[in-house]
């Protein structure tokens, strides 16, 4: 594959980014240690398993550059006038990406001594080294940062309810969990309520399951505009919800607790747009944290508190 002495063309050599404003005659000499190489498509180049010597500048042809193994989508492409390489050059080490050919492509070959006669004869070569090597440490920055991103999308979906847009019992495991701790450890009140739809298996076989979810989804809505920034709600499950309210004493937390149940009666219409049905209520259960509380025996005492609040006729508040 390889040919040695590849005939010197002064235009093309100028058209790479290596040689980008650099004077010819100072490293021209070298050109004759350099070969041509012809890779196919999906040929390999380079990969972090082989050892490279050389650098190779593309002349036609496009090469990929993947991080991972080449199934996943390259990190990216490279076109005529630039290089692949030059980093395993530069540090020694093994190459840090696999990198192989997106179609039929034409190289320029230049081994690691030449290389380096290169860089020392010319502060061009050099220069355009570190913009190649500072442009591959950019394009690592942008893909750190949008793997980042991407796991914040997955921690979002992972703690969000998808239907409600509230957070899920997941998120609520472990912020609930933690806003225990923290006011027991501080010796501050700590208040939680258990939310449940009535009669919302009726409203279902009434109006359908879509009608259902939208209800779900405007019964979020008024809850979240109704509580305060520091309480914490939760999509417990089903037509269940969880609200946690912080440095509260019960006395207050029943208030809020009235204010909501009273919110979702005077927002009926929004809950339901069809016209003479009985309006979507909902019935809650209130409990203070006493000291030896755990998250589970808190909600247990809420929910029986909800019990109560369904047993002496719904749309109740009950602690
Ligand atoms: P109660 O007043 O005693 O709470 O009666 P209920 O009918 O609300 O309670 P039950 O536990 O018998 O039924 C709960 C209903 O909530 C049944 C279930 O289909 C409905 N439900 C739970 N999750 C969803 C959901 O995501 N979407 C819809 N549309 N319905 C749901
Ligand atoms: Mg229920
Ligand atoms: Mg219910």
């Amino acid at each position: 594959m390889s040919r040695p002495e590849i005939t010197y063309d002064h235009e093309l050599m100028l058209s790479m980014r290596l040689f980008n404003n650099a004077a010819m005659e100072s490293i021209e000499g070298y050109f004759e240690t350099c070969s041509e190489r012809w890779l196919n498509p999906g040929e390999l180049l380079l990969s972090p398993e082989k050892e490279n010597n050389h650098l190779y500048l593309i002349v036609t042809g496009r090469l990929r550059v993947h991080l991972a193994p080449p199934v996943a989508p390259p990190l990216v492409t490279l076109g005529p006038g630039e290089c692949a390489g030059e980093m395993s050059i530069v540090d020694h080490k093994m190459p840090s990406a696999w990198v192989l050919a997106a179609e039929r492509t034409h190289l320029l070959v230049i081994g690691h001594v030449a290389l380096l006669s290169m860089i020392n004869s010319s502060h061009e070569v050099a220069k355009n080294l570190l913009f190649i090597l500072s442009c591959r440490l950019r394009e690592g920055n942008d893909m750190i940062l949008s793997s980042i991103e991407i796991s914040r999308q997955f921690e979002h979906f992972a703690t969000v309810d998808s239907l409600t847009g509230l957070h899920n019992r997941r998120w609520l495991d472990e912020m609930f969990e933690r806003e225990i701790t923290r006011c027991q450890t501080d010796n501050h009140p700590l208040s939680l309520a258990m939310l449940d739809i009535d009669n919302f298996k009726v409203f279902n076989d009434r109006f359908g399951h879509l009608a259902g979810d939208r209800a779900l989804q405007t019964i979020a809505k008024i809850l979240r505009q109704s509580l305060r920034p520091t309480d914490m709600i939760a999509r417990y499950g089903g037509e269940e919800f969880a609200i946690l309210f912080p440095e509260t004493e019960i006395d207050a937390a029943a208030a809020i607790a009235e204010r909501l149940r009273a919110a979702l009666v005077a927002r009926g219409d929004e809950i339901c747009f069809k016209k003479d049905t009985p309006p979507v209520t909902a019935s809650l259960g209130v409990a203070q944290m006493r000291r030896d509380d755990t998250l589970k025996s808190l909600i247990s005492s809420a929910d029986e508190a909800l019990y109560r609040a369904k047993s002496v006729g719904k749309n109740h508040v009950a602690r």
